[in-house]
């Protein structure tokens, strides 16, 4: 943590605060400017609210220099975490593609889904079986029967399957029939659903919420992570703004970010990170040639009558043509998709 003092702060302000941060445990180191005095301070660990010196007199500024996560931070892991998902590395050099519908709708459309999505060279399948719609009178998913038919169709199609778990009472149900777990952009900082998933043993997908910071974002990771569970995928997909055009803003930029702050592998869900079929193709090209390490895309056999985000799901011979386009650019930064 480091202290500003003010321009001309007094010596009984300096040395206020210097009391405050010794008693606090710290050690500090002083140094005086032309202009300003500045009190370098280490301390064991850096609990002492820096809110708390910036209100105290003739402080200008009190930042920390740790960052608050420590698991989820690059420096647990340096060489970036890898592990694998029914025989599918994560992290690795292969960018991954998990697609399918936004929801699980019947049998035939999952099946037709799986196998869609498998021909395309994708690995993993998605689909929501609870779904967390902004009105409570939209479909709410089929529930444990969605999960069924989920699990067959990615298992007739060698896929893995991926699952939104919208509430921790779903989780010991729900593991019978998912690989993965999706926390939606909703529940980013549902830490009591947090917590309980830092228990299970299976790889939860963390979606970054509508309104997060990238280090609200670890900092929901820290919660899965100090739970003892260390397969953890983060998802950009798209943040609000003021623009309206797009549903969400794609914050492409997060990718390389989190690629610098943590070892986590990093995946992108151009579908609600635009809302629009016709951008989500371009936005998963740039999503992999700025470092993600897989991509979470809704499509569905029947886009134009799926009950639910039909208007951004691709087609099937979009999908494919995405798939295609994907793996050209993944060359081009040394890696296959
Ligand atoms: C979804 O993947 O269908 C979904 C609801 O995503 P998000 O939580 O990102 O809105
Ligand atoms: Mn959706």
């Amino acid at each position: 943590m480091f202290v500003i003092m003010e321009e001309g702060a007094a010596e009984a302000q300096i040395e206020a605060v210097i009391g405050r941060l010794i008693t606090a445990g710290f050690n500090v180191h002083r140094s005086t400017g032309a202009v300003h005095t500045v009190l370098g301070c280490v301390g064991p660990k850096e609990e002492l609210d820096p809110g708390v010196i910036e209100l105290m007199a003739g402080v200008r500024e009190c930042r920390r220099v740790i960052t608050p996560y420590k698991l989820a931070g690059r420096n647990f892991n340096p060489g970036g975490t890898t592990f694998s998902v029914r025989g599918v590395e994560i992290g690795g050099s292969h960018v991954v593609s998990i697609g399918g519908p936004c929801s699980v709708e019947s049998e035939a459309q999952i099946e037709l889904a799986a196998s869609q999505v498998a021909q395309a060279g994708a690995k993993g399948l998605r689909g929501g079986a609870f779904k967390p719609r902004s009105s409570p009178y939209s479909f709410q998913g089929l529930g444990e029967d969605g999960l069924r038919l989920l699990r067959a169709a990615a298992d007739r199609h060698g896929l893995f399957a991926v699952s939104e778990v919208m509430d921790q009472t779903q989780i010991p149900m729900m593991e019978r029939y998912v690989d993965v777990f999706q926390v939606g952009a909703r529940n980013m900082q549902n830490f009591n659903l947090l917590k309980e998933l830092g228990k299970s043993r299976l790889p939860v997908l963390l979606k970054r919420g509508i309104a997060a910071t990238v280090e609200e974002l670890l900092l929901s990771a820290e919660y899965l992570l100090s739970g003892g569970n260390y397969n953890v995928i983060l998802c950009e997909r798209g943040i609000r703004t003021f623009e309206t055009y797009t549903r969400n803003t794609m914050d492409i930029s997060a990718i390389p970010v989190i690629k610098k702050l943590s070892h986590l592998p990093i995946m992108a869900d151009p579908s609600h990170g635009t809302g629009r079929r016709d951008n989500v193709i371009p936005m998963a090209r740039a999503a992999v040639a700025a470092g993600a390490d897989g991509l979470l895309v809704e499509m569905h056999p029947d886009p134009d009558n799926a009950v639910s985000d039909g208007a951004q799901s691709l087609l099937p011979g979009q999908f494919t043509d995405m798939m295609r386009q994907v793996r050209l650019i993944a060359a081009a930064v040394g890696r296959t998709a």
